[in-house]
């Protein structure tokens, strides 16, 4: 049911979270335990429970570009950062909302644990 999914609850303004930037039908708010100095999630307002379910390429498109915008207004974009979607069990989805994390401001390590 989405209205007892945390990150709807979060689009809707019913949990707090500290936002970054908002519009066209996508949020980005900041990772409540954050993995790097930036750490910003990105997802469609409306739900959609993981890539596998998300079926309209502009979408995925406009989540791509703003979590770009992002970075460079966070100021990453230059020394470089890292997109992730974590998809299903294997991947290390936990919150079953579409959401694309942004991490920066320090070097990452490959490959991924
Ligand atoms: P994933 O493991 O890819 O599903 O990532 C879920 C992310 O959501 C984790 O990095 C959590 O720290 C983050 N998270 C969970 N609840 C909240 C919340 N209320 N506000 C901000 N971030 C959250
Ligand atoms: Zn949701």
């Amino acid at each position: 049911m989405p209205g007892a999914c945390v990150f709807c609850k979060i689009a809707a303004g019913e949990i707090p979270a500290t936002m970054v930037k908002g519009g066209d039908g996508m949020l980005a708010f900041r990772d409540l335990n954050p993995q790097a100095p930036t750490h910003v999630l990105v997802i469609p307002t409306d739900h959609l429970a993981s890539l596998n379910d998300a079926k309209d390429p502009r979408l995925l498109g406009g989540l791509l570009a703003f979590a770009r915008e992002v970075a460079r207004a966070e100021g990453i974009a230059e020394r470089g950062y890292r997109v992730v979607v974590n998809t299903n069990p294997d991947g290390g989805q936990t919150v079953f909302h579409l959401h694309l994390h942004l991490l920066g401001g320090r070097p990452m390590k490959w490959p991924p644990g």
